[in-house]
């Protein structure tokens, strides 16, 4: 019952801030992509031939996408779905055999998810190794709902707790180090660390402090963090990912 009141709560806190992002974007526009982009899943099969992605996780994962990326109007449409019967390929390394899964199974003109059931590394969710502007084949790798996530990798984001917290507290380094993204709060998040970030309401609770000995207030909804108490974008986000679409070159299709 706790667990149910806290999934609550935080689900309360989420729509509340959504909210207020929508009214924020309403108030200053943002470029507009107006492109539906067609997604292709592969489902990887384990030597049982299972898997535990259905249709009703991959519709979610697309459904809660669009709902990030409305503001800057792209939205995404699952188009196709096949299913990869090599069992070995079910639990994928991200260093091994990626560019060849891909080579084999890669549809052009769509965004290519390929979905496994856990990677060689537990913790991994997904991951991203191509930009959605530029000559490499446009494809996410993914384990778990983190689709908005590596989308917004394949959209030109960075963590934003790149660097890890090197970025001042006060902004003043802002646009050349940490994540580039001004309004992003400098996040000293470090990936495999023991330390604890959050209470149980995804608070903030780590008293450390940057270089000028200001405590850190990183933005623990973003959903370009690894908190997971994902919450949205922000305009600066969604102005990169934006501009990153619209200044290339190529269009897919
Ligand atoms: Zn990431």
């Amino acid at each position: 019952m706790k667990k149910y009141i806290l999934l609550l709560i935080a689900t309360v806190m989420c729509t509340l801030s959504l909210s207020a992002q929508d009214l924020h974007t309403l108030d200053k526009e943002l470029p507009c992509i107006n492109k539906t982009f067609s997604v292709y899943f592969h489902v990887t099969l384990d030597s049982l031939r299972t898997t535990s992605w259905d249709v009703a996780a991959m519709e979610g994962q697309i459904a809660v996408t669009n709902q990030y990326f409305a503001p800057i109007c792209a939205q995404f449409e699952l188009c196709q779905i096949d299913t990869i019967e090599n069992w070995s390929w079910d639990s994928l390394s991200r260093d091994y055999r990626v560019d060849e899964i891909n080579r084999l199974f890669y549809e052009e003109n769509r965004i290519n998810i390929y979905l496994v059931d856990r990677f060689d590394d537990p913790t991994l969710c997904g991951f991203a190794n191509s930009a959605i502007d530029n000559e490499a084949d446009a494809k996410i790798y993914l384990s778990g709902g983190c689709l908005p996530h590596e989308m917004g990798h394949m959209f030109g984001l960075l963590h934003t707790f790149e660097g890890n917290g090197v970025e001042n507290v006060n902004g003043s380094n802002c646009e050349t180090v940490g994540d580039l993204i001004c309004d992003t709060p400098s996040d000293p998040y470090v990936q495999g660390s023991d330390i604890q970030w959050l209470g149980e309401n995804c608070e903030f609770i780590f008293t450390g402090t940057d270089i000028n000995g200001e405590f850190y207030q990183p933005d623990v909804g973003n959903i370009m963090s690894y908190y997971g108490c994902d919450c949205g974008f922000t305009r600066g986000q969604y102005l990169k990912m934006a501009n990153k679409w619209l200044d290339g070159t190529r269009k897919m299709w």
